[in-house]
């Protein structure tokens, strides 16, 4: 039977870096998959264009990986951001930075990226197994290391390193079920409570259950989670576009805040999270003030319909108790407070998130106390190693969950090759 230097489990975003890097040091490596073909979630990522990367500083990076960035420092000594960049575009593939520095293939399509991984893989000789779902990851107990997988249908492989690259349990029909924690349980790891990140917020607001704002968009509003709903303390603010949909609430803001307001709602043990909107964060009182007195035999419709979409107006003014055919001239100082009051701290609530298999990107996973960060092995058990979403470790979008699984999958394959040469 064919000893394996290296077994690659999983060819998603961080299987694929995985093994390229593992056979670039001369391993022989395979490359194991229960689907047909590898990089399923990789190509419908950012909506089919593939956000790879972002070109942004290290710490900047880091701040975006709320779950665990800090356990990339080392990782991205040895390969960062910029290095992916350099992967591609070295291999021919011209990147493009859209805003808040998000990296795409010029070609718009996350197959190029695709492509270049399946075509390096080929060029180093990996050998590629689809169709076959690993059952178990197999230890040997005396000498506390691994030995190989076996694989569904009782086929045994073996090999001297393996690195598991199973991905969390977001979007399970692109193969992403959640297997890889068992296997990492039975090597002595924990696994840190797994939760929906990037995903949509549910809501019981009478707003939402009213349906009448459903489809309404945001551009460019501060969401803030308060720790309470006296909103003493806020817990994180995020300033991009939103929607409010039948259920609740989405878009870049809310899904970035998702995280953690399933995270309080955990800590908490509480409920309801509460929640506020910022709907002109780029406006002063005294701008606002100035501008209705400008204006001030206009409706107020008409005036706040400059900052926010005409249905949001009618529920800002029905909230501050104002006619929404009210001209500027006719308001009490009170409702003018009440206004601008309810314009830069619009509340509502969230009693969860969408399930993790609707969100885009798992929080929790093996914990990072247990992985070495400069190499990506276990410290409970020599020649296994972690890379990508199955780690715990959750980015917000603007690729900053690919750039986590790219990094810690070429660290994972590199430090898998160089274990396998001393086994
Ligand atoms: C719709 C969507 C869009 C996204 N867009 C972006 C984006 O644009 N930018 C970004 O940075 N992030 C994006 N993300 C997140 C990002 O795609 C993932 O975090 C990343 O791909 C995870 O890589 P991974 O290698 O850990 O896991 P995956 O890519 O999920 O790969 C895991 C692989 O393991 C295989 N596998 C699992 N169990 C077994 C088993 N028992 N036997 C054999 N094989 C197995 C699966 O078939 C799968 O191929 C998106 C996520 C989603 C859902």
């Amino acid at each position: 039977m064919t000893k394996y230097d290296v077994i690659v489990v999983g060819a998603g975003s961080s299987g694929l870096m995985a093994a390229i890097n593992a056979a670039t040091q001369g391993a022989k490596v395979i490359l194991i998959d229960k689907n047909p073909r590898p990089g399923r979630k990789l190509v419908i990522s950012g909506g089919g264009r593939c956000n790879v990367t972002n070109r942004t500083t290290r710490e900047d990076l880091i701040t975006h990986i709320p779950g665990n960035g800090k356990f990339l420092y080392s990782a991205l000594d040895q390969f960062d951001q910029e290095d992916i960049i350099h992967f591609f575009e070295s291999r021919g593939v011209a990147l493009k930075e859209e805003d808040h520095g998000r990296m795409f293939p010029v070609t718009d399509r996350a197959r190029t990226i695709l492509d270049t991984l399946t075509g390096e893989l080929e060029e180093l000789g990996v050998e590629v197994r689809q169709r076959s779902t690993v059952s178990k990851v197999l230890y040997d107990k005396d000498l506390n290391q691994v030995s190989g997988i076996e694989l569904e249908n009782g086929d045994i492989v073996e090999g001297k390193a393996i690195v598991l690259a199973a991905g969390g349990r977001a979007y399970p029909r692109t193969g992403a079920t959640g297997d890889g924690y068992a296997w990492a349980r039975a090597a002595g790891h924990t696994i840190e409570r797994l939760y929906p990140t990037e995903s949509p917020i549910l809501s019981h607001d009478a707003l939402i259950k009213r349906n009448h704002l459903k489809g309404v968009s945001l551009r460019d509003v501060r969401v803030t989670l308060w720790n309470g709903p006296e909103h003493q303390k806020s817990l994180v603010e995020h300033q991009m576009d939103m929607v409010i949909t039948h259920f609740g609430y989405s878009g870049p803001a809310i899904l970035r805040t998702s995280g953690h307001v399933n995270q309080y709602l955990h800590d908490e043990n509480a409920e309801t999270a509460y929640l506020s909107i910022n709907l002109v964060p780029n406006l002063t009182e005294d701008e606002f003030k100035q501008v209705a007195e400008e204006n001030r035999n206009k409706q107020m419709t008409t005036i706040l319909k400059q900052w926010m979409p005409e249905k949001m107006a009618e529920e800002v003014l029905w909230r501050s108790e104002i006619e929404k055919t009210a001209a500027f001239k006719q308001l009490t100082h009170a409702q003018i407070d009440s206004l601008w009051n309810n314009m830069t701290v619009f509340t509502f609530t969230a009693y969860g998130t969408q399930p993790i298999e609707k969100g885009f990107v798992t929080g929790g996973g093996v914990s990072t106390k247990e992985v070495n960060p400069r190499s990506m092995e276990s410290k409970l058990m020599a020649g296994l190693f972690f890379c990508g979403e199955l780690l715990d470790i959750n980015g917000y979008t603007g690729g900053y969950n690919i750039t986590a699984a790219f990094v810690t999958g070429t660290i994972a394959g590199q430090n898998a090759a160089w274990t396998s040469f001393s086994l």
